[in-house]
């Protein structure tokens, strides 16, 4: 038994096959991501021509097969195209590293609404022209949210300390979180460093990046670029925090992190 499916869907990735067809990649709320293969979709004349373009939001239909792991793309409507965001070798690596967080941890046949908006949401205030490197770490932090790893940036939950600018409303001492190495729970500075010293390699966040992460949540991202835009440093502790993260969670790095990683260093853009 198949059945035919339609709805909205973000394209995550494309491969070329050798016989002129094509395997997508695509995400969608209610059915989570899915793989398809579009037929005949690398030839000059076919339905699909100009349709399939990484990251732009689409309607969708495909037919799928109890069992079988790829479904087959029966037709592609282009909503929002998402060449503009590609125009530069920066749109390039940075789309391509939004894709690759939904191709690692979307689930496939699973609702995912959440991942699903903060993509669209994402790729519509890049349109619109916000930060990219501040979209960048709005998103990151956002999946590991989503995922349920990141820790929550309100209090040491060892003695009950808050962080951030609102400690300095009940005790008059802004307090710093930190990320001991692999750990996956922020601490003050005290229960951290359990003689007195921070063990090397421990990550510091300022107050003012933990008041960020918590805007983070509940602040969407047009509206933190326009009221509160955060400082390089703030961003440059958030990426290496989502880093620290991220990894021991996926048991490696992402690919398009280290491309885009390496690529912009080599530029001076890093
Ligand atoms: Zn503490």
């Amino acid at each position: 038994m198949g059945q035919t499916l339609t709805c909205e869907a973000l394209l995550l990735d494309t491969v070329d096959l050798h016989d002129g067809d094509r395997i997508v990649t695509f995400l969608t709320c209610e059915y989570g991501k899915k793989r398809g293969v579009a037929r005949g979709a690398k030839r000059k004349y076919s339905r699909f021509s100009g349709q399939l373009q990484p990251l732009a939001k689409v309607n969708i239909g495909w037919f799928e097969k109890e069992g079988r792991e790829l479904v087959r793309i029966s037709s592609v409507d282009l909503l929002r195209p998402g060449g503009r965001l590609q125009e530069d070798l920066e749109g390039i690596l940075l789309t391509a590293y939004l894709a690759d967080h939904m191709i690692e941890f979307a689930q496939e046949n699973e609702n995912s609404e959440y991942l699903y908006r903060l993509l669209d949401s994402t790729l519509e205030a890049l349109l619109a022209g916000v930060d990219p490197n501040l979209a960048a770490r709005y998103f990151e932090a956002w999946v590991l949210r989503l995922s349920g790893i990141f820790p929550p940036p309100r209090e040491c939950p060892l003695c009950g300390r808050v962080f951030g600018h609102e400690s300095g409303r009940e005790s008059g001492s802004v307090r710093a979180a930190v990320l001991p190495p692999n750990g996956d729970a922020l601490l003050c500075a005290e229960c951290a460093g359990e003689g007195g010293i921070l063990p090397r390699r421990t990550l510091s966040l300022a107050p003012s990046t933990v008041d960020f992460l918590r805007l983070i949540g509940r602040q969407n991202l047009a509206d933190l670029a326009r009221e509160s835009p955060p400082g390089a440093q703030t961003l440059a502790q958030v990426e290496r925090l989502c880093g620290e993260l991220r990894r021991p969670f996926l048991g490696r790095e992402l690919k398009s992190y280290a491309m885009m990683k390496q690529t912009l260093g080599r530029l001076g853009k890093g």
